[in-house]
């Protein structure tokens, strides 16, 4: 079905009311979740609210939680997300590390504990909004691994994302570079398992390591409480051994380094979804003056994308880029969800006692 972004956003408003978030916790986290529709991710959109009601049945998923700050250095600060819906944890220890970084240039900022925290672009793009730089490195606990690393066949990493953006001049989209240092993203493979699709080839191998296009080698994975006959696979890391370093440092930066912890086993696995993030923000105008940062910039950005493009109507594009086109294109034209996702939604209403006439209305 191809739903209009306005009303999506009302039918999901009422499920994060009937889970008793308040009204401002459940505006970021609705725009959150349509938002990374209307940007073309949908493995981080409204998909994954079905995952969420579920964990705050099970009460490892908690409303209205207020990142509490655990260490206070001025520039490097640390918050326990104390398991609150992420997408609102991370939105507001961000501000502050905003806020500060306004003051000191430079903020080292961890949050641990956090329930899913979605596109990480998202705090890209709040910190550029500031005219500030900043780097992210993620990792996911709580649940089973589902990454293998370079070499190996069973999975040992979450697909641990990394984002890093930069402002531009005032006007100007800001450049947001935000990835899963898998080959994908495992939303993508539910979405994939939901709407009955093969896999491309190189995104997954099967139980025995061999290569795979079938999403449902990780289907234990992503609906672990329901049966499957496939024996677990994993996906594979981003570009080899390079994907597989950059996941190793989100364990160590974003698990360990945030005073989270990392996705070896000698941890309680809930089977959440808990987000521990390592944020680096920093004010350029510190470093550089602000008119020679943006020529320098702006010369560079040219330079880049006069190379010719090797197909023809495919340019060079920056990172970041192509959501915004996607956000304009799905903002026209509505947000396309196919029919077993929207049932889980559904499901997932009235299993807060939500009659699902009233969520369609
Ligand atoms: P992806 O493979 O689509 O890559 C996205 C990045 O690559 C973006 O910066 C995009 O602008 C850039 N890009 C894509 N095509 C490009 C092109 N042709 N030229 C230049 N740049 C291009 O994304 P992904 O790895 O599937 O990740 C999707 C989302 O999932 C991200 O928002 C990520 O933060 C999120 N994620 C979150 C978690 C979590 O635990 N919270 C885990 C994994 C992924």
């Amino acid at each position: 079905m191809v739903i209009n972004s306005k009303k999506l956003n009302s039918l999901i408003k009422k499920i994060f009311l009937a889970m008793q978030c308040s009204k401002e916790e459940t505006r970021v986290i609705t725009h959150h979740l349509v938002t990374a529709n209307l940007m073309g991710h949908d493995s981080h959109g409204v998909g994954m609210v079905p995952i969420y009601v579920k964990n705050f049945h099970e009460k490892i998923l908690f409303p209205n939680i207020t990142p509490k700050l655990t260490k206070d250095d001025r520039s490097m600060i640390v918050f326990n997300g104390q398991r609150g819906f992420g997408q609102s944890v991370a939105n507001l220890a961000i501000k502050e590390g905003i806020n500060r970084c306004k003051d000191t240039g430079l903020v080292l900022m961890g949050i641990n504990n956090s329930g899913h925290m979605g596109r990480i672009g998202t705090y890209g793009e709040q910190c550029a909004k500031e005219n500030l730089i900043s780097i992210h490195f993620v990792n996911v606990t709580d649940r089973s691994p589902s990454v293998a690393p370079f070499g190996g066949t069973e999975a040992r990493f979450g697909t641990n994302p990394i984002c890093i953006a930069m402002p531009r001049a005032s006007k100007v989209d800001p450049i947001v570079l935000d990835f899963a240092t898998s080959k994908v993203a495992v939303g993508k493979i539910r979405v994939a398992i939901n709407k009955g699709e093969e896999l491309p080839d190189g995104w997954v191998i099967d139980h025995s390591g061999k290569p795979s296009n079938d999403p449902r080698v990780m289907e234990q994975h992503i609906y672990p409480n329901e049966k499957s006959d496939i024996p677990e696979g994993a996906v594979l890391p981003m570009g080899d051994y390079k994907g597989f370093g950059l996941s190793l440092f989100c364990e160590i930066l974003g698990g360990i380094m945030s005073g989270g912890t990392t996705i070896q086993p000698n941890h309680e696995r809930l089977g959440g979804v808990i987000n521990n993030m390592m944020s680096l923000i920093i004010d350029p105008k510190h470093l550089v003056k602000n008119s020679s940062l943006n020529d320098e910039l702006e010369h560079l950005i040219h330079y880049i994308k006069s190379s010719p493009s090797t197909k023809k109507d495919f340019p060079v594009v920056l990172p970041g880029e192509l959501e915004r086109k996607k956000l304009s294109h799905r903002l026209k034209n509505g947000i396309t969800i196919d029919d077993e996702t929207f049932e889980q939604i559904l499901k997932a209403g009235e299993s807060l006692n939500i009659k699902r006439n009233s969520l369609k209305e």
